[in-house]
């Protein structure tokens, strides 16, 4: 049956052949034989080249030598005209906008939008041409993507300057890439290789207004969450904001990414309504506010959503109202169990108790993680080296020992051999701090190591399998890795290890074949960091074609020419062929 279907598939494949009878047996044969053939001879320089050839029927090899030429062929052309097509698409995303025919800016453009900056922006060290520092500014340490050096870096102070500065870019068409902290992971902040303007917004971080009574607070985007909350402590305001994603992130960032943290279990993310308000420059130079600061608005489309995970490409956002809420006394817990899909099958069935909604945090943290942890020497006496779950535990102290009975009798049921608290505030701090500098101890662990930070998140029930398939994997490729994770919201970290490109390749693939299999079982392909460049790929096979074009729509209506961070986030056109060809 294999013969015959593969008997078939070479008559469709050899186009211009015929079937002819041939000295007693059904031969096909190509045009120029034919035309041979009618003056008579069949050449034999022919006969003796075609026997070489795995398409023609005087082939001397085997069946499985003619099926593996022909696939090579096959193979070899698919290669070469992915790679004539990706040539072509790489041509147009980077020298033109991806939706209209509109250039960016020339080389000549761009001395001129510096020289207007220069101008514009005339304090100590606001705008830089120096190359160590469009470097440092292009390029992310933990983003393996690629990259190119800014053109300039410019550092507003006020939303003023953010104005200035846009319609200088928007006079000379040069592409402007916000940047805050820069802790984003997938290549966010990278330049843009026919130039590009860096935002360096790390001079807006004031805080303008602190509105106790209401729980709220306004400040640049500039500003760090945890310098926000621990100016609040200093001033000794019983409130916080929670969203707490990498050491350093600032509001802006934040905002752009999407961000959540270790309190989303309690708190949820950056898309809940902990941004009332946001003040933002667009890609016009208009400057707009979302809201004003009522807890609650039905006013129309929620536009502050609109920047939530936008990734700097609708508007530059220079100040935000945050919502605040009371700090509640809080203790940590630590339970530990014999391998990772016990801990996390416990998970769910604590936050399903009535005590649930007093759990603040779960973290994951795998034998790895803690091995690394003990490694790195951030703890006084070394940990069991086990699976581990870390909790967060709020309320009074009634509530606390009712939620700490539950978690415990849940985490036993489970396989649990060790159930304890932070026996003082000191030890409760340096617990969560550990989980804090996972990233930083993982590499302290393995020197001469680099580290790729994965993100996907799944429905909580689906978690268990996907974390266990997952390290099974990483085990089989070689390749090591510790594992943290947001484990109360379904969202995990493998911190995969490399040392060189050999490496870095095999990360790659185990990376790619993690998310397919996180969106397989109905989850997505980034929990929290965001898509910048890495995540691209994924949208439209976890989104749908209609959703991603619907944010294409958007994108296109507020930022015609593409100017807000070209090439991030999902508005490459070309993304969708280039997911077919790869796919072929
Ligand atoms: C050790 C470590 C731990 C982390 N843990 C978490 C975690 O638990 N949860 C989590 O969500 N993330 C985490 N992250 C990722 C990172 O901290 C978040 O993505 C964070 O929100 C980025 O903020 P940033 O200020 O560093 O933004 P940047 O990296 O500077 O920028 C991020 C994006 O926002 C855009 N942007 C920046 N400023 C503005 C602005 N003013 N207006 C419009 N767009 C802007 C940028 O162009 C970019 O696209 C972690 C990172 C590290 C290194």
């Amino acid at each position: 049956m294999f013969r015959v279907a593969y008997r078939q598939y070479i008559g469709e494949g050899i186009m211009h052949s015929q079937r002819v009878h041939l000295r007693g047996k059904n031969r096909y044969i190509s045009q120029r034989f034919i035309t041979h053939q009618s003056s008579g001879v069949i050449s034999t320089s022919y006969r003796g080249v075609a026997r070489f050839s795995p398409w023609s029927k005087r082939f001397s090899g085997s069946l499985r030598t003619r099926i593996l030429l022909q696939s090579a062929f096959y193979a070899a052309c698919i290669v070469g005209l992915t790679e004539l097509a990706n040539s072509y698409i790489s041509r147009d995303t980077e020298n033109t906008t991806e939706y209209s025919k509109t250039q960016y800016g020339s080389h000549k453009d761009l001395a001129l939008a510096i020289k207007e900056l220069r101008e514009g922006l005339p304090g100590n060290n606001s705008v830089s041409t120096e190359p160590t520092t469009l470097q440092t500014y292009g390029f992310s340490e933990h983003s393996y993507h690629p990259s190119s050096p800014h053109s300039v870096v410019v550092r507003p102070n006020c939303t003023a300057d953010v104005v200035n500065i846009i319609n200088i870019a928007r006079k000379y068409k040069i592409p402007i890439v916000a940047y805050s902290g820069a802790t984003s992971l997938e290549g966010h902040t990278s330049g843009f290789s026919s130039g590009s303007i860096c935002l360096d917004m790390s001079r807006m971080d004031q805080i303008i207004q602190i509105n106790e009574d209401d729980c709220d607070l306004v400040c640049q985007a500039g500003a760090r969450w945890e310098d926000i909350n621990e100016m609040l402590k200093q001033k000794g305001i019983p409130l916080f904001f929670p969203l707490d994603p990498g050491p350093g992130a600032t509001i802006g960032g934040m905002i752009g990414t999407g961000c959540s943290g270790t309190n989303a279990v309690r708190y949820g993310t950056a898309r809940a309504e902990w941004f009332l308000n946001i003040t933002a420059v667009l890609p016009n130079g208009e400057v707009i506010k979302t809201r004003n600061r009522a807890r609650k608005s039905a006013a129309g489309f929620d536009t502050t959503k609109l920047f939530i995970g936008a990734e700097g490409t609708l508007g530059i956002v220079t100040e935000a109202t945050l919502r605040l809420t009371p700090v509640i006394p809080t203790k940590v817990a630590m339970a530990q169990f014999p391998d990772v899909a016990h801990a996390v099958s416990a998970v769910q069935e604590i936050l399903n108790t009535p005590y649930g909604s007093h759990i603040q945090c779960v973290e994951l943290l795998d034998d790895h993680m803690m091995e690394a942890t003990n490694i790195a020497g951030l703890v006084e006496h070394p940990y069991p080296v086990k699976d581990t779950l870390f909790f967060k535990i709020q309320g009074d102290s009634a509530l606390i020992k009712g939620t700490s009975e539950i978690v415990q009798t849940i985490v036993q049921k489970h396989g649990s051999t060790c159930f304890k608290f932070a026996a003082t505030d000191d030890e409760a701090q340096d617990l969560w701090q550990n989980r804090k500098y996972a990233l930083t101890s993982t590499l302290a662990a393995n020197p001469g190591t680099r580290c790729w930070t994965t993100d996907v998140c799944v429905p909580v029930s689906r978690l268990p399998q996907l974390v266990l398939e997952t390290k099974m994997d990483l085990a089989e490729s070689g390749l090591l890795s510790t594992i943290v994770g947001h484990v109360g919201d379904g969202n995990f970290h493998a911190l995969i290890l490399f040392r060189d490109n050999e490496e870095l390749g095999r990360v790659s693939s185990a990376v790619h074949r993690l998310v397919h299999r996180a969106i397989a079982l109905d989850g997505t392909c980034t929990g929290e960091h965001g898509v910048g460049v890495g995540k691209k790929e994924y949208l439209v096979n976890e989104l749908g074609e209609g959703t991603v074009e619907l944010m294409r729509m958007v994108k296109r209506a507020i930022d015609p020419h593409n100017l807000l961070n070209p090439g991030k986030a999902s508005f490459d056109m070309t993304q969708t062929l280039r997911n077919i060809l790869t796919t072929v």
